[in-house]
């Protein structure tokens, strides 16, 4: 029936139009018939859908349509595997789909998948998370309040410092990114981006990174500063473990807040399981994000009950959030945290580390490599070149990305399960 409906031709066309005609409905009958036809037509619609009606957030989108991904890889449609270098941005430090963070979201959504997140009701995947983050960190680390993004973490730390210390002014580092909500650019350290945004926070001040002389700006008017204890997308930037020990110092003398905005490197990416470890400094309030949820949206700030407490009143629910905390993400969260502690990952990221770095040193026209365990930036002498390396190792299957604040380096952040069978891939792969 189908077969007649199309080939059916009743019109005044030519005998040699007829048959053009003819053929076309052919060709394009066979192709409804072949799957390899059909399935090359929908990636092309997704592509065309992609383009028209998702936001683009760049003019050159990489454009690979992901059926999935498991442990280390992700694979496109075709069923070309990609070895995963970024780990959907230093989000899976345990790999990809790992069966009992899966299961915990299974299980969860079992029971039930969204009621009041705050304030009210007592959800036991929110406490059990909480309470077995701070078991780990520091005893003035004991107050959790969830969010949904690594942004609202910094937004609810920098209104919690305003309102605790009833100062205005907020520090921060030149190049610095802390996100992209208003609050977050106001603290951030690129003029480029902020001036096409302004107007944005008033009474915020940048200082250079790791330069002692400019500790001095941290004056009793500082509410806060903000610190990326290693800078991500500044290109992987690292201060003494001195230069942290003078700044800690200068917020006590001031009773100035330390944020650490460890969105990017906690949960044992640097080689530790947060990065203030290796620099002997307890912050005044913690951000959480990314990794933390497991693969779901969750961040969180942490502070001490006493700090924290000051949004709980005057006014009441100063601060509040609808899915901030969803006991899905937490499920998910928790798995995460309980099976990066349990298996010590941090000591695998520095360990593997290592190794990756040997390696990667053999690709042409690098100039430097900064690295803390599995947080590494392969700095390259121009741009150029590093977006060509770029190109070719997307060809060879390996994915990556650049920095924000420095594309002429490629960012190297894989998922905290790399073994010596993922170097030996990657090694292969580059010769
Ligand atoms: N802080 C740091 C250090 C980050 O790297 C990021 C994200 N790249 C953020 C904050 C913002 O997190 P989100 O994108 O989840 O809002």
């Amino acid at each position: 029936m189908y077969f007649r409906q199309n080939l059916f031709i009743n019109d005044n066309s030519t005998q040699g139009q007829s048959i053009h005609k003819i053929t076309q409905r052919i060709h394009t009958f066979c192709e409804s018939l072949c799957p390899l036809c059909l399935r090359a037509k929908k990636i092309n619609q997704m592509k065309n859908s992609f383009y028209k009606y998702i936001a683009q957030t760049s003019d050159t989108p990489i454009a690979i349509e992901v059926e999935r991904a498991e442990g280390v890889y992700f694979y496109d449609t075709s069923g070309k595997k990609y070895l995963d270098l970024i780990a959907g941005i230093s989000v899976c430090n345990m790999g990809h789909s790992y069966p009992t963070i899966i299961n915990a979201v299974k299980e969860q959504i079992d029971k039930y998948m969204h009621v009041m997140v705050y304030g009210e009701l007592i959800q036991q995947s929110q406490v059990e998370l909480a309470d077995i983050l701070c078991s780990f960190l520091p005893a003035s680390l004991n107050s959790v309040f969830f969010v949904n993004s690594g942004s609202e973490a910094v937004e609810g730390a920098l209104k919690l410092a305003k309102r605790y210390t009833g100062r205005t002014e907020l520090i921060h580092f030149e190049n610095a990114y802390h996100g992209s909500s208003h609050g977050a650019m106001s603290v951030m350290g690129n003029q480029t981006y902020k001036s096409a945004f302004q107007p944005l926070l008033p009474d915020t001040k940048a200082i250079r990174f790791g330069v002692e002389g400019d500790l001095q700006q941290i004056t009793e008017k500082t509410a806060a500063i903000i610190v990326e204890l290693i800078q991500g997308e500044a290109g992987v930037r690292m201060a003494t473990a001195e230069y942290w020990q003078k700044l800690k110092q200068r917020c006590e003398e001031t009773n100035t807040l330390l944020i650490a905005d460890e969105i990017q490197t906690g949960l044992g990416r640097t080689g530790k399981l947060f990065a203030f470890e290796h620099y002997n400094i307890i912050p005044d309030i913690l951000l959480l994000g990314k990794a933390f949820g497991g693969g779901m949206p969750l961040g969180a700030f942490v502070a001490d009950t006493k700090t924290m407490n000051v949004l709980t009143y005057n006014p009441v629910l100063g601060h509040i959030t609808t899915f901030g905390g969803h006991p899905v993400c937490c499920a998910a969260g928790l798995a995460h945290l309980k099976l990066i502690t349990e298996n010590k990952m941090w000591e695998n990221a520095e360990a593997i580390g290592e190794k990756l770095e040997a390696i990667l040193w053999k690709i042409p026209h690098v100039k430097e490599i900064r690295r803390k365990g599995l947080m590494m930036a392969v700095d390259f002498y121009d741009k150029q070149t590093n977006f060509k390396t770029l190109h070719s190792f997307l060809q060879k299957g390996l994915f990556s990305d650049w920095f924000l604040w420095c594309d002429t380096a490629m960012r190297i952040a894989p998922p905290l399960i790399f073994g010596d069978e993922e170097l030996r891939v990657i090694e292969m792969l580059l010769c």
